[in-house]
């Protein structure tokens, strides 16, 4: 079977091989095996069915969500040379009627048709007296109310594969599904033990990338990153309008050529400045996810995020963007915990919206899926393991590495410290601070801990603390980092507000009580104790 298959791919697609995994997979749909594919755009998903539908005996029943994708297909494989035909609500009742004939005639091979058509009378019954030789679903994500687009009427393919009177083998295909929606997928089409495979999603030339600068010398972290790569095209993400217009003012005022592009411009300025950066008469855009869709621009050579996405899905389309010819690009996400707060305050404005519109129960699932899906962004953004590694992990390709050699974590040399002293201490002066009812952000926190000769530090009498000075030999940029760790670990907690302050939590009391260890990883840059100064 595999040699007629590999024969009908020269033949109709006039390629001469199969791509790996299309070859595992066509083999299993071959075996009458259900599959579950997760392969990114541009990876050659629909030959996946359509090969084992030329090749077997029968009908195949594509359902896709998508009538303008429907009609192209239908036409491709046409001029191809295979019979296919679709059956949506673009054509009237009379070509319906023919289309109906010409599938139960038994020379069409392939029938592409809307979910909402599954249960139609005369479709069902074509159905039951014809051999049906799979079924594929295209988009396969739209049935899980996890997944980025949720259809109801995707919900109505198991009772359709159901009523068929041989089950034939269902292959799912989509390009975006985590291991959850995967679940859900299988679940919810009623697969029967999928051979599943996820694959695809590695872009070896992207270099990923975090900086996670002090929130007051964020404009300088986004020049020196830009500066770094002058001469080069690339795009600068920001979350809002506003956002745009200043970072733009600000890249323009640093010297550089930049342009903008957002929904709040007029559709002529929108059209110049896209002009102006796809022929490299600008090579700079800054702008918010509106841009870029459908645009193809290849020598992109670095994308920036000045703002934190809400998820890992929208953050690998977006910089994904960067390094489309091939040719090594960055893809650099700068982190600021407010960020984090602007997420989050637009999925519980999106919440409230869904609720007002009476849908609980649906509003409640998406509340969840979205707070869980800016969680794991955080992670990315703060975690200091393989960068790469996380994507494809999140995505669900399990046999990524562990390290890629090509990110900004593989590239920093980390080390496994014990930090239990340093805790101690750090632990010990915000519980002091608070048991004299004085509150102090991080930087106060490490000047009190570095025994600070500031006059500020006399003047409230934060010398006279036992804690005061116990790190006078420490870097503060190892103080900031360990406590930083420590609001990581959730020993510590800062607070919102203009003035955020430090707060011990009760897991931070219980680790002091209890005398607990930590242990985490520390770049080697930062070292234990203060270098002798070399006059360098
Ligand atoms: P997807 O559905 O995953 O987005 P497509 O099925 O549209 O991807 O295929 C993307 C492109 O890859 C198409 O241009 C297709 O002709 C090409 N392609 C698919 N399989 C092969 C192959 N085995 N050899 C060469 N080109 C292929």
């Amino acid at each position: 079977m595999l040699e007629q298959a590999t024969k009908a791919l020269k033949d109709y697609f006039g390629h001469a091989d199969f791509r790996a995994n299309q070859r595992e997979l066509i083999e299993q749909v071959l075996d009458d095996r259900d599959v579950l594919a997760v392969m990114p755009t541009g990876a050659g998903k629909s030959l996946v069915y359509q090969v084992p539908a030329i090749v077997s005996e029968g009908l195949a029943i594509v359902v896709s969500p998508l009538i303008s994708l429907m009609k192209d297909q239908v036409n491709a494989l046409t001029q191809a040379g295979v019979r296919a035909a679709f059956l949506n609500s673009s054509i009237s009742p009379a070509e319906q009627a023919e289309v109906l004939e010409y599938a139960a005639s038994g020379s069409c091979k392939l029938l592409y048709v809307a979910p909402e058509r599954l249960d139609a009378p005369r479709f069902l019954s074509l159905c039951k007296t014809t051999k049906i030789s799979l079924v594929a679903v295209d988009e396969a994500h739209c049935v899980s109310q996890w997944g980025q687009d949720f259809r109801p009427s995707y919900l109505g393919i198991a009772a359709f594969i159901g009523s068929l009177p041989n089950r034939p083998p269902v292959c799912a295909l989509t390009a975006t599904a985590t291991p959850e929606v995967q679940k859900d997928i299988a679940h919810a089409l009623g697969l029967i033990d999928p051979f599943s495979l996820v694959s695809g999603f590695d872009r070896p030339n992207l270099y990923f990338g975090v900086e996670r600068p002090d929130p007051k010398a964020k404009r300088a972290c986004l020049l020196r990153l830009v500066r770094e790569r002058s001469g080069q095209a690339g795009i600068v993400y920001c979350s809002t309008r506003q956002a745009v217009e200043d970072v733009c003012d600000l890249l323009c005022e640093g010297g550089f050529e930049a342009t903008r592009y957002h929904a709040g411009l007029s559709a002529a300025e929108r059209h110049a400045n896209q002009e102006d950066f796809l022929f490299d008469r600008k090579p700079l855009m800054v702008a918010t996810n509106a841009f870029g869709m459908g645009i193809d621009k290849s020598n992109v050579s670095f994308v920036i995020h000045y703002n934190m996405p809400s998820d890992v899905e929208s953050y690998y389309q977006e910089a994904g963007r960067a390094g489309r010819d091939g040719s090594p690009a960055d893809c650099i996400l700068i982190y600021n915990k407010k960020d984090v707060q602007t997420c989050q305050f637009l999925i519980d404005k999106g919440y409230e919206q869904r609720q007002s519109e009476g849908d609980e129960e649906r509003s409640h699932t998406l509340y969840e899926r979205d707070c869980e899906r800016l969680r794991q962004m955080v992670f990315y953004s703060t975690s200091t393991d393989c960068l790469r590694s996380f994507i494809l992990r999140y995505f669900g390709q399990t046999e990524a590495p562990f390290r890629c050699e090509h990110c900004s974590n593989c590239s920093t040399d980390y080390a496994v410290e014990d930090v239990t002293v340093e805790a101690q201490k750090i632990l010990s002066c915000v519980l002091r601070l608070g048991q004299r009812n004085r509150q102090a952000g991080k930087a106060l926190i490490v000047d009190i801990l570095r025994g600070s000769k500031a006059e500020k530090i006399f003047a409230q009498g934060y010398d006279s603390l036992t804690t005061y000075g116990i790190m006078d030999e420490v870097p503060s940029k190892r103080i900031r980092y360990v406590l930083d760790a420590l609001v990581a670990e959730g020993l510590l907690a800062q607070t919102d507000g203009s003035y955020p302050v430090i707060e011990a939590t009760e897991r931070g009391a219980a680790f002091l009580r209890d005398r607990k260890a930590l242990e985490i990883k520390v770049p080697k840059r930062l070292p234990k104790e203060e270098l002798p100064d070399t006059g360098a």
